[in-house]
Formats: structure tokens, C-alpha cells, sequence
């Protein structure tokens, strides 16, 4: 029940602020996914294509799966019968790919961008310059099949509150902006998915959409 317990409390929280809870379930047993599941939860996450496609077959398929983790395009044709929302987009190569994926499947995928705001360098995600590129390149409008709904990023891993609101402040900040440049007339431009189990009390105040929680529902990996 712990799981169930864990599920009703955040998503009682997080509705009240029309917040979007993606339950990671990486690493986790099919077995803690359905009791995610039978408490009515229905937006799961997973890192690793290979994980997600296997859960994805095993399991209900009424689960709305979403891909949080770095994705290389020649995976992409795994995961675009059935995918969900795609989190990690960081390249207009990889969203030709995704584009050209649900062609074949008649389907229209949405993506996030993946914004590079944390202070390592390890972390995946295009920089503003790398953004505004993509955004103007004449390629990205002839993608019909996939839709841009916003932006994603991963605050760096620092008990300084300080420079984690720093990041998830500019990330906003960049998402208001490019909504205002380049998305005016797409309302389905409204998705900022930013904070993890250890940081979404600071992404909410800071204007989050969307939170990707693992181990506030699953205990630790
Ligand atoms: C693992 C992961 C999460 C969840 O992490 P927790 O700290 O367990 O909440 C969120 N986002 C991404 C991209 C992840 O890889």
C-alpha cells in the first residue's frame, strides 16, 4: 500500500496546482507500477527505451508512457507505435527521426525540448543558442508528425536551494520567452517539465507544468 499511499498524497497535492505528476518507475517491478496503477495513476516514466518498450508490452495498455531519459535516434522506431510524450528531445536530427517514425505509424508524437541548465557538464540538453537555431531552421516546419509542447530540464544535483532556483527561474524564464517568439499561435505549446523527487517543491514555485517523481513514490533505487 505504500505505493498507493505515496500516489493519492502527491496527486493530491500537485491537482490542486494543476500540476502533471509522470510517476519514473526506472528500475522499478512491473508489480510497483500496477499498484500505481490500481490507485488510478495512469502517466508513467521510464529512462531506457529497451526497459520501456518491455513494460510497455507486459503491461495495461491504457498507461500513458513517457520517455524522460537521453533517446538515440536509431531507438526511435522502437518506441513510436506508442509513446507518449517524449521528454529528452535535444537535436533536430533526432526530431526528423521522431518525425519520420510516426509518419510510418500515422501518428503525431509530442516532444519536449531538452534545455541544458544545470552547472555539469555530463548532463544532455541544448543551450539557448542551440534552441533558437533549431527553432529557426527552415527543416522544422515541414516535421508534421511530431508537435514541440514545451520544454524540459534537470536542475543540477546540489543541496544549494539557491542555485537550483536559479536554474528552474531561467528555464521558465526561456519558456515564456520562446512561447511569446515562436509559439504564439500554438496553444499546445504549454508543457515545462521540470523537478525530480528532490527539487519540485522549487520547480512549482518557479512555474512548472509537469513533475517527473521516482523515488517520492518508489522508495530508492
Ligand atoms: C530518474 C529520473 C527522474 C526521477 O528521479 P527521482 O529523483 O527518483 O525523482 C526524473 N527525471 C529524469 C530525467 C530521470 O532520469
Amino acid at each position: 500500500m505504500r505505493i498507493a499511499n505515496n500516489i493519492k498524497a502527491i496527486e493530491e497535492e500537485l491537482s490542486r496546482l494543476a500540476v502533471k505528476l509522470i510517476a519514473v518507475s526506472k528500475t522499478k517491478p512491473q508489480s510497483d507500477i500496477m499498484e500505481a496503477y490500481h490507485a488510478g495513476h495512469r502517466a508513467f516514466g521510464e529512462n531506457i527505451v529497451q526497459e520501456l518498450v518491455g513494460k510497455h508490452e507486459a503491461l495495461p495498455k491504457d498507461i500513458e508512457w513517457h520517455l524522460v531519459g537521453h533517446l538515440q535516434s536509431n531507438k526511435v522506431k522502437y518506441i513510436a507505435p506508442f509513446i507518449g510524450l517524449i521528454h529528452s528531445v535535444d537535436s533536430l536530427k533526432l526530431l526528423s527521426e521522431i518525425n519520420k517514425q510516426a509518419v510510418k505509424h500515422a501518428r503525431i508524437i509530442d516532444c519536449l525540448l531538452q534545455i541544458h541548465i544545470a552547472s555539469e557538464d555530463t548532463k544532455f540538453g541544448l543551450d539557448h543558442a542551440e534552441l533558437i537555431e533549431l527553432l529557426r531552421s527552415e527543416q522544422i516546419g515541414e516535421l508534421k508528425n511530431i508537435r514541440i509542447r514545451g520544454l524540459m530540464g534537470i536542475a543540477t544535483n546540489t543541496p544549494s536551494e539557491k542555485i537550483v532556483k536559479e536554474e528552474f527561474y531561467e528555464l521558465k524564464s526561456l519558456f515564456d520567452g520562446i512561447k511569446q517568439s515562436f509559439f504564439r499561435d500554438t496553444p499546445y505549446f504549454d508543457t515545462l517539465s521540470m523537478g525530480m523527487s528532490a527539487d519540485y517543491k522549487i520547480a512549482i514555485e518557479q512555474g512548472s507544468t509537469m513533475v517527473r517523481l521516482g523515488s517520492t513514490i518508489f522508495g530508492e533505487r
